[in-house]
């Protein structure tokens, strides 16, 4: 494994070859590309999201605005929760 001195990035996810970067180590690195990274970007914000959603739901509703809150229906989040 020796004359690899370029760095070469590859999307951890889909094994997109995302070309060569910034040569701080040589050999290849796992990174994520953009379609990628909006993806689990976004899949994490929706869990987080759920996540405050069920809980300001199982707590004290009236202790703050919940107009503020995003609304329960863009997440698909069913009224059960509530009862
Ligand atoms: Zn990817």
């Amino acid at each position: 494994m020796e004359g690899e001195e370029t760095m070469v990035t590859i999307c951890a996810w889909c094994g997109h070859d995302m070309g060569e970067k910034n040569p701080e180590q040589p050999g290849i690195t796992h990174g994520i590309c953009e379609p990628c990274k909006r993806a689990a970007m976004r899949n994490f914000y929706l869990r987080r999201r759920q996540q405050e959603i069920l809980e300001s739901l199982s707590t004290e509703r009236e202790s703050g605005p919940t107009s503020l809150r995003s609304p329960v229906s863009v997440l698909g989040v069913a009224h059960e929760a509530s009862s």
